[in-house]
């Protein structure tokens, strides 16, 4: 099962946050059908929306990360709830790019650097809070680091990560963000820059560890202890009602097309694949009634 991690260190002047996320990376994959740097792209991304979605207070608050820059893979969304619980998509799934030099998938190649990456979060109660920062890399792990820096001005450190086997399956995926607090002491910086070296790859440690493997090794040395456990999931939000709402939500004219043609209509989530077909009758009914309330 996936798990998510808070942790304090140093006398609390280390917040750090990690989580496994294979099998949520596993299951984008298998829902979307995604080639290997795209699933890693996807992977990462849902990877840190879930450690930042499940720091948010407020029970009804959502995070969408978007990322846009303008490579072959388009754009990427996830969306976490405040319990870590994701879903996305990526625009371009087939996107399967050649192995870097280092041997690694070109995650930077597919999605391109010119462009943004985008942190929304929406505590559902005034206007969500939107920060939106030019792409570093296109690694993602990178480009979110400095959008966090931008929007709270707290130095972290962000990892993530995610290895795909031959058969194109998830071997591991998952990362962690460390943030230090404000009056923490320079030898502090520079010795969690040393264990962040020390760790390596967060995908390899996730491999045949665990996420406490992950604490331990980026917090080596500062006490760390555990806050709080969860276990977040890949989770789709859609429902027929909820669709049939979009459906009643279309045009005037493009209703009557769909009407006039007679087909039933077919609307595929783009978060979880799942169909939902309409009858002539039943779009006949759900225009109606929105015309009552009109
Ligand atoms: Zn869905």
């Amino acid at each position: 099962m996936d798990e998510l991690v808070r942790a304090i260190a140093a006398d609390n002047f280390i917040k750090m946050t990690a989580v496994n996320a294979r099998e949520i990376a596993e299951y984008a994959r298998t829902v979307h059908k995604t080639l290997p740097t795209a699933t890693a792209a996807l992977g990462r991304t849902l990877a840190a929306a879930s450690m930042l979605g499940s720091a948010m207070k407020e029970e009804k608050a959502s995070l969408t990360i978007r990322i846009s820059g303008g490579g072959p893979i388009g754009s990427i969304i996830a969306v976490s709830d405040s319990s870590g619980n994701v879903r996305g998509y990526v625009q371009n799934a087939e996107v399967d790019l050649p192995l870097k030099a280092d041997g690694k998938l070109d995650v930077g190649g597919a999605v391109g650097k010119n462009g943004t990456i985008t942190v929304i979060r929406d505590l559902h109660m005034k206007d969500p809070y939107v920060g939106s920062t030019a792409l570093v890399s296109g690694e993602i792990a990178e480009d979110l680091t400095k959008n966090l820096f931008e929007s709270d001005q707290t130095p972290s450190a962000c990892a993530l990560g995610v290895l795909v086997d031959r058969d194109q399956s998830v071997l591991a995926a998952g990362g962690y963000i460390v943030q230090l607090m404000p009056g923490a002491p320079d030898e502090l910086a520079e010795k969690l820059e040393d264990n962040v070296r020390a760790a390596g790859p967060v995908s390899e440690i996730l491999r045949s560890g665990s996420v406490d493997d992950v604490v331990s090794a980026v917090l080596n040395g500062f006490s760390p202890r555990i806050l709080e456990r969860s276990d977040p999931a890949y989770h789709c939000r859609c429902s027929r009602d909820r669709v049939s709402r979009i459906v009643a939500g279309l045009g005037k004219d493009e209703l009557a097309d769909i009407l006039e043609k007679g087909e039933p209509l077919e609307i595929i989530c783009r978060f979880c694949g799942k169909a939902y077909s309409f009858s002539t009758p039943e779009i006949r009914e759900l225009t109606e009634e929105c015309h009552k309330e009109n």
